[in-house]
């Protein structure tokens, strides 16, 4: 342990020692945070005995959370009970499993992620509000936003209806009641969910509350600036005049705001906690002095912040590049081509972070590296889970556990010559006879519905037969093997040549053989399908944030996933306007200030090079108009980094800072050659009518009043002519 404390710094030290009060640390990014987190947990442990189970250390992701623990395991590694290491949503799960019947939870209530939602919400638009071409044109995600909002906020849905100021409000809020109510019918609960309902348990049950309280000896946050209302509620419900509690957090780094994350949380953490202290640490031991002085000076433009006075003895280093490229090809080549020189200078392909704005941004890279045999991974793009045949396996597992109406359904849409029709007639034939379609499937007699009836009595048999043998083997893997073998399912694959998603279902068998090895029973829940339910709980929780950072490969992700992490080199890519600001966010002054600390995550993951890339000139459907530079890169200040242009002795057009503003007003008011100006009204022979709003050289952007809105169109496209 000494030798742990001896590593600190005076700040550090005392962050760690200090256990009488509430604390809060405030740091810039890469200033030993986590590392405090970390200590703290074994100093706890091994200088005041503390039993590792009554420690809770909460963090953003599941990849943060996993890296904590594994960190915390190579410290001490011969624990016999572990620390309580989660994201905020694992450790309400972890509540909820245990008092669920006080708020009215099945015993085996489900989690159900986004796709589950979007199909829902899909459903019950088609079922109820099929009229309301209106309410047809949202998409889905922007009402589960709405929907997801109003659970946070503590609203139900019949307050929600009340409180409505437009009739579509009021769409979206019955939408809401009926959500609800069928989440209750299939035993399920969203994301959103284990928040409010955990919260709903301290508060209704002060007894529960009191339990948990004396559950934890000492709480722990992790990236606190992005810690929304109802989670700060959930950590004073934990911690309140106990004085047993270390939050650490970068206001620089709130990136979440769009989530309801709270930045004034952690600034105003005195006037929750009266006698809390505050600890400011300022070295930054991560990055080279070079990439430091780019993020602090970059991130100065921020002007809602306090500034910090954070230096580091680390080596100087290279100056950063920042380099132009001429397409979107151009630029995954260019990193491809560094990627191949570090190389050969010695650093592995792990050292190297690719960070984007957006996931569309990654293609591009995923050929490059591809063609040039650069091995690579992608996180947050189609993610194994994600992929349609792992949820169609993971829908029989479901449908033994729980009988779940959605998971039976998506089980007889996936097995041979079942159709959306056959589906039809049995849901409504259950409904007849008032039993769910399981039953109806699995123990009525009479199923007789047309000819595929042979299929249903095949799928009938194998449901049957799968909880005896599950209760007999207790063995997941083998359960599900039966299942998708007998029912035909493998059948089908091989007949449609689906080589990959085979694969990927053996790469499930693996998964599950796994856990089965790993499942340690709970002896007062020995129900039967106990651990399947755990398994699919599991899955569920892992949420969009990276996955294992795999030992040999470049990793590709969103500055969003990379929170947190470091890594040697680290490429920010597509530094374009209306891509990184976003084009959404490029109003206001509050969302540009939220872009700005985005890039300034993504600079500071680094720690020995860092190169940013942009792309001039060619015309993207991202940002619907011709790529320019983002106007952060016109903020970076000139003498901090080296800029490359397209050709070798390149002049770096920022030296000059006035330009780039100048040159977009330019453009907007230029004609082209083929003569169209802003204003103008054209028609398109398949868009319609559409104003111009900005012409640039190949490309102008037009607004059109039909429903494919603002489109980059080209200038000399046939289809259009002046009105
Ligand atoms: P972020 O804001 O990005 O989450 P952070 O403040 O949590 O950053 P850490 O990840 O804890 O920073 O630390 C950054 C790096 O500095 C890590 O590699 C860590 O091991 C190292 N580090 C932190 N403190 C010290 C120290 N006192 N001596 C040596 N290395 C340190
Ligand atoms: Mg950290």
């Amino acid at each position: 342990m000494n030798n742990l404390l001896l590593e600190l710094n005076e700040q550090q030290l005392a962050a760690v020692t200090i256990t009488d009060k509430p604390l809060r640390i405030v740091a810039g990014a890469g200033s030993g945070k986590t590392k405090v987190i970390i200590t703290k947990i074994a100093y706890l442990i091994q200088e005041l005995e503390m039993a590792p189970y009554k420690i809770l250390a909460v963090t953003f992701t599941n990849k943060a959370a996993r890296e904590m623990r594994d960190r915390v395991n190579k410290i001490i590694p011969d624990l016999i009970t572990n620390p309580h290491i989660s994201t905020f949503h694992a450790w309400c799960s972890r509540v909820l499993r245990e008092d669920y019947e006080l708020i009215g939870l099945a015993k085996n209530f489900l989690i159900i992620d986004q796709s589950d939602q979007i199909a829902i919400v899909r459903n019950l638009i088609n079922e109820h509000f099929s009229h309301l071409t209106e309410l047809k044109k949202y998409t889905e995600k922007k009402i589960i936003y709405r929907i997801g909002n109003w659970k946070n906020d503590l609203i139900s849905p019949l307050e929600a209806m009340e409180d409505c100021y437009s009739w579509l409000e009021r769409a979206i809020a019955t939408l809401y009641l009926k959500y609800e109510e069928y989440l209750k019918t299939i035993h399920s609960i969203d994301f959103n969910d284990l928040q409010v309902l955990v919260f709903k348990l301290f508060n209704e049950h002060p007894e529960t509350l009191e339990k948990w309280r004396n559950r934890y000896d000492y709480v722990m946050v992790d990236e606190f600036q992005d810690t929304n209302d109802l989670q700060f509620d959930l950590i004073k419900f934990l911690t309140r005049d106990k004085n047993n509690l270390t939050v650490v957090g970068d206001p620089d780094q709130t990136i979440y705001s769009w989530r309801g994350a709270k930045v004034d949380i952690i600034l105003n953490f005195n006037k929750t906690f009266s006698n809390g202290i505050s600890i400011v640490l300022n070295e930054n031991y991560r990055s080279t002095q070079k990439i430091l002085d780019l993020a602090n000076d970059f991130i100065n433009n921020n002007k809602n912040r306090e500034e910090k006075d954070i230096f580091t003895n680390n080596e100087s280093g290279d100056l950063p590049t920042v380099k132009e490229c001429q397409s979107r090809n151009d630029e995954a080549r260019y990193v491809t081509l560094k990627i191949k020189e570090l190389i050969k200078e010695g650093y592995e392909y792990k050292d190297i972070f690719v960070l984007y704005r957006l996931n569309a941004w990654s293609p591009e890279f995923e050929k490059e590296f591809q063609n040039n045999k650069i091995p690579f991974q992608l996180i947050g793009g189609i993610r194994f889970k994600d992929r349609k045949v792992i949820k169609e396996a993971n829908a029989f597992l479901r449908t033994l556990a729980t009988q779940d109406e959605q998971a039976i359904e998506r089980v007889l849409k996936s097995i041979p010559k079942v159709g959306d029709v056959t589906i039809k007639k049995l849901k409504e034939k259950a409904q007849d006879m008032h039993v769910s379609l399981y039953d109806l499937i699995v123990n009525e007699d009479e199923l007789h519905i047309n000819q595929v009836s042979k299929h249903l009595t095949t799928i009938r048999s194998v449901l049957s037969k799968a909880v005896y043998i599950y209760n007999e083997s207790k063995n997941i893997r083998v359960v599900l093997q039966f299942m998708l073998v007998e029912s035909g399912y493998i059948q089908k694959l091989i007949h449609t040549e689906k080589k990959e998603d085979i694969s990927y279902i053996e790469s499930l068998y693996d998964q599950l053989e796994n856990f089965d090895k790993s499942y340690q029973s709970d002896e007062s829940e020995n129900e039967t399908t106990e651990k399947i339910i755990s398994y699919l709980q599991e899955e569920a929780l892992l949420n969009s944030d990276a996955d294992d950072i795999e030992a040999q490969k470049v990793t590709l992700l969103t500055v969003h996933a990379a929170k947190g992490l470091e890594n040697k080199i680290v490429f920010v890519v597509g530094l374009n306007q209306d891509i990184f600001p976003g084009r959404l966010s490029s109003n206001s002054l509050r969302e540009i200030e939220e872009e700005r600390r985005t890039l300034y995550v993504a600079i500071t993951r680094a720690e020995e090079k860092l190169f940013v890339t942009y792309i001039k000139g060619e015309f993207s459907f991202i940002s619907q108009a011709e790529l320019a530079p983002s106007k952060f890169i016109k903020e970076f200040n000139q003498d901090l980094y080296q800029f490359e242009g397209r050709y070798q002795k390149s002049i770096n057009p920022f030296a000059n800072t006035s330009h780039i503003g100048e040159k977009t007003s330019q453009n907007q008011s230029k004609t082209t050659s083929v003569g169209y100006m802003k204003n103008d009204v054209i028609e398109h022979m398949i868009f319609g009518e559409g104003v111009v709003i900005e012409v640039n050289e190949q490309t102008m952007k037009v607004a059109f009043s039909s429903c494919y809105g603002i489109m980059p169109i080209s200038v000399t496209d046939p289809t259009i002519s002046k009105k």
